[in-house]
């Protein structure tokens, strides 16, 4: 991706406007232009990294911190009941902005348009075992 082309760098550069809700010198939280839900919010670094894998530590550190300040006061000041933080890493994941960003996304107990459903089914023994297995650091 070239940062030149970058939608959130653009963002970040004043170069498009964006409804900005908190920013420091790292990072940068504005309203979603196509919200889930009324205070839809994408939290980025300024800087320019891919996904999850790109981020330096230091720079991840700081931006979640900047998150659950965000998160707390979406929750204080929009009166929801509780929000997902979403975090999309890779086109298969549905990442279609290919700058690190997390979603703070508002829910209610009445809405209905982000209902997760996902079906799930206890895992056979022998598959949790195997995959373990794999998975090693
Ligand atoms: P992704 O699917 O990549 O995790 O989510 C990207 C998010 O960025 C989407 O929710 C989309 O609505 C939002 N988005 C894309 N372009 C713009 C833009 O130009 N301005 C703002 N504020 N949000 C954007
Ligand atoms: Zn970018």
């Amino acid at each position: 991706m070239n940062v030149q082309e970058c939608i959130f760098c653009k963002i970040t550069k004043r170069e498009i406007p964006s409804k900005i809700v908190y920013e420091n010198s790292l990072n940068l939280a504005f309203l979603d232009i196509s919200p889930i839900s009324t205070g839809h919010t994408i939290v980025i670094p300024k800087n320019h990294y891919s996904t999850l894998e790109d981020i330096p530590d230091h720079e991840l550190t700081e931006l979640y911190k900047v998150v659950k300040k965000t998160a707390m006061m979406i929750h204080k000041k929009l009166q929801i009941d509780g929000y997902n933080i979403l975090q999309n890493n890779f086109a298969a994941a549905g990442q279609v902005v290919k700058h690190f960003h997390v979603h703070i996304i508002p829910r209610n107990f009445d809405d209905d348009k982000f209902r997760i459903k996902i079906p799930r089914t206890p895992a056979d023994e022998a598959d949790l075992h195997n995959v373990l297995k794999k998975m090693e650091f």
